[in-house]
């Protein structure tokens, strides 16, 4: 028999396999969201049944008929249902598709005559999430392009089925039905226990986003959204009605459909019953946005199922009217943990800082300037949420957010609380012991000093930085005052921004870094576009484009350290000396500029970012130009081991302890020493006691940390004699894989007595 599906155009394939997934993403819970998928492909592979079978984690991961399409009581499976099940689990234990049909035996059950039967596993993040399988009743063998079509699918839906299963979990929760997932994993950000109340940062123009939130005054509510469809539908009567403004017969007709669409008693009445049940106006339209949509989707005709669009483009217009509508003031709960698919730094600063707890992030990961922000606050964040559960929902929960593990707990039980109740309390003793160091510089046991500078500038103020005992700014990200703005600052906006930085840290010495822009810290009013914004226009290469841009930095920096003298001035993203050698020729202008307007200004001391594999390489040329070397460990292995640093799907890939790394920052401090040029570490990896010991053992000169992190390396400093710190960097250099130089490092981190950095919480 030759099958319709497998002739199908791959275009046509790709479009209802978007509408699936589309659907998937919008379902209410688990069992429709699985049960849609089953009827959905049964339909777009033309085949007799469809089974969804989910991996039961509580028993060695069999699989569990979930959902099926097609057993009708008449009909009768073609295989017999055990038969079935042992399928899905040979799938499930091989990780690979299973294509059966009459001629070929099963290898389990040789016994039994098979039909047609395909089965392919589920994968979500290299783990089994199920099986998804298609049967004929008739004797029928699956082709190649059927099979990949099927495993395209099953790849695509993996997600969904995870969101799906999470927000499930959530709601039976909260009904009291079964207790929440244990938990909930996403990406470390960054260390330490919260306990609080979930308050969603949502993108406004996104109905997906819209939180549930509970109202008391369901009546202005009502009034409130009625009001809105008016608005709306009245605009876009205007519209259709409006003379001379080029529309079309055809545009027409479709504004008028639209104004008919928004008065709707379906779109009425369903919003309306989601206002009754206690959820705001916005939470109520998305949900009946979604049911309405999804009608459309799962039509045959093309033309109705691109209604769709249409449905949702009335939603956006009234969620827009809404807002329009809404006082603008956000209300945070006291114990505020901020959640959001996409936070920026300018979110956290929204929230007052005494109430903020911790933060969740559906994207990013611990070197996200989001999570290097949170650090550097002293708050925990779990990052890379966004795959494993929906962010919208987490609105008004409480939550308990794990930062050591990565871990979020919704609706957490009373027993959970009690436990990390406890662990709060010891890593608060832990704290207090380690505030007691915060007089003391820090030396290794055999008397090196290494001082530690803190790094700061992303909106945060200095006093973490002067309270954990700080010896300096190691590190000034200047871009967070740019970015806060809606143009670039004037020079004299930056002079007394930088003065009060260098006031306040005097006599110690301030690094301010020059701007680093690009990347992740895009400007709204400068706006680049861009495929590969890592790899592409960033940093110096900005600043040397922009020469205008560049003076009027150095000249702010310069003027701001007249008569304080305590500035240093760093380069970020050097790749090649001629890079070097115009900022370093730039700076020499700006230098002699402020000389003959009269200033007299110590010069500064200059150093460049070792943060892209070629420096590596040119280090030697690099250090005979500059006073200091300064190590951005964030970017350095980012481009050196190929792994995104804000991709919390390769988050495990992005390793400080990967041999490569270790041989790179070996290479740096070996060149500093020879040519006699201080090497400063200032990326987060030297937040890491593991890899500080390394770094002390390799001869670092000082590191620049978050403010957070200075406490735990001061100890780790305290711990460890400069000696011993070698052997284990000798030792860690014959290994080939990183997990055996972590545990090679916790295990001498356990010796040494510092168990509670490796366990959090073991700190008594
Ligand atoms: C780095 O790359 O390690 C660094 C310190 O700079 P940033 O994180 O601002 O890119
Ligand atoms: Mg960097």
């Amino acid at each position: 028999m030759i099958r319709k599906s497998a002739s199908r155009s791959s275009v046509l394939l790709t479009t209802r396999f978007d509408a699936i997934v589309q659907s998937l993403g919008t379902a209410p819970n688990l069992d429709s969201a699985l049960l849609g998928i089953v009827k959905d492909v049964r339909k777009v592979f033309q085949v007799d049944i469809c089974l969804l079978y989910l991996s039961d984690p509580a028993q060695q991961d069999l699989q569990q008929l979930m959902a099926s399409d097609g057993l009708g009581a008449d009909a009768g499976p073609p295989l017999p249902h055990a038969f079935a099940d042992t399928l899905a689990n040979l799938v499930a234990e091989r990780s690979e598709p299973v294509n059966l049909c009459d001629s070929q035996a099963s290898p389990t059950h040789p016994d039994v005559s098979c039909q047609g039967y395909l089965g392919v596993p589920i994968m979500h993040q290299g783990a089994l999430l199920g099986v998804l399988i298609v049967q004929q009743k008739a004797r029928y063998r699956f082709s190649e392009s059927e099979l990949a079509s099927l495993a395209t699918l099953a790849a695509q839906i993996a997600g969904g089925i995870r969101l799906a299963e999470s927000r499930s979990s959530i709601s039976a929760s909260l009904s009291g039905d079964k207790p929440a997932a244990p938990f909930f994993e996403g990406v470390i950000g960054a260390p330490g226990i919260a306990t609080g109340t979930g308050h969603v940062v949502y993108a406004r123009a996104k109905l997906e986003q819209i939180p549930d939130r509970s109202i008391t005054d369901i009546e202005a509510e009502i009034a409130d959204f009625q009001a809105a469809v008016e608005q709306v539908a009245r605009e876009l009567d205007r519209i259709a009605e409006e003379q001379g403004a080029g529309l079309t017969p055809e545009d027409r007709t479709l504004f008028r459909a639209y104004a008919m669409i928004a008065r709707s008693d379906e779109l009425m009445t369903s919003t309306l019953a989601g206002i009754k049940n206690g959820n705001w106006a916005a939470g109520a339209l998305r949900d009946s946005i979604r049911e309405h949509a999804r009608y459309f989707e799962a039509m045959d005709d093309p033309y109705l199922r691109e209604r769709a669009d249409d449905i949702r483009a009335i939603g956006r217009a009234l969620l827009n009217e809404l807002q329009a509508r809404e006082q603008v003031e956000e209300r945070y709960p006291a114990r505020t943990i901020l959640a959001g698919e996409d936070l920026s730094p300018l979110d956290l600063a929204a929230v007052k800082d005494a109430r903020l707890l911790a933060v969740i992030s559906g994207h990013g990961s611990r070197l996200s300037h989001l999570a290097i922000l949170a650090r550097s606050m002293g708050i925990p964040a779990v990052m890379g949420l966004a795959d494993t559960l929906p962010i919208a929902n987490l609105d008004g929960k409480s939550l308990i957010v794990d930062g050591y593990q990565g871990r979020l707990y919704v609706e957490p039980d009373a027993s959970a609380k009690r436990e990390f109740r406890k662990l709060a309390a010891r890593e608060r003793r832990l704290s207090k012991k380690l505030r007691l160091l915060s007089d003391q510089t820090a030396q290794t046991a055999d008397g090196f000093r290494i001082p530690l500078y803190t790094n700061a500038g992303l909106l945060s103020d200095l006093n973490p930085s002067l309270a954990a005992g700080s010896e300096g700014i190691g590190l000034y990200r200047t871009e967070f005052p740019f970015m806060v703005r809606d143009s670039f600052p004037t020079e004299e906006e930056q002079y007394s921004l930088y003065r009060q930085v260098l006031e306040t840290f005097h006599p110690r010495p301030v690094t301010l870094r020059t701007l680093d822009i690009g990347g992740d810290k895009p400007l709204t009013y400068f706006p680049v576009q861009e495929t590969n914004p890592f790899l592409g226009w960033r940093g110096i290469r900005i600043s040397l484009d922009h020469p205008e841009m560049f003076l009027t930095q150095i000249r702010a920096m310069l003027r701001a350290s007249s008569g304080l003298d305590n500035l240093n001035l760093l380069l970020p993203m050097i790749s090649r000396v001629e890079d070097l050698d115009e900022a370093l020729m730039l700076i020499r202008r700006a230098y002699q500029q402020l000389e003959q307007e009269g200033l007299t200004i110590t010069r500064p001391l200059l150093g460049a970012m070792i943060e892209v594999p070629s420096a590596v390489y040119m280090v030697e040329a690099l250090a005979r130009r500059v006073d200091f070397l300064s190590v951005g460990t964030n970017d350095l292995i980012q481009y050196l081991l190929a792994v995104d640093r804000n991709n919390e799907r390769v988050a495990r890939w992005f390793d400080a302890l990967h041999p490569a790394v270790i041989q790179a920052l070996l290479r740096i401090i070996r060149a500093g020493k020879r040519s006699g040029t201080p090497v400063s570490v200032c990326g987060e990896a030297a937040g890491d006691p593991a890899v500080a010991i390394l770094l002390i053992g390799m001869g670092v000169d000082s590191l620049s940390l978050s403010a957070g992190d200075l406490p735990r390396i001061k100890w780790t400093i305290h711990s460890f004699s400069r000696q011993r710190a070698k052997d284990l960097l000798r030792q860690s250099l014959k290994l080939e894989q990183a997990s055996a130089i972590r545990t090679l490092l916790t295990r001498a981190l356990v010796d040494a007595g510092l168990e509670a950095l490796v366990h959090p919480g073991n700190s008594d």
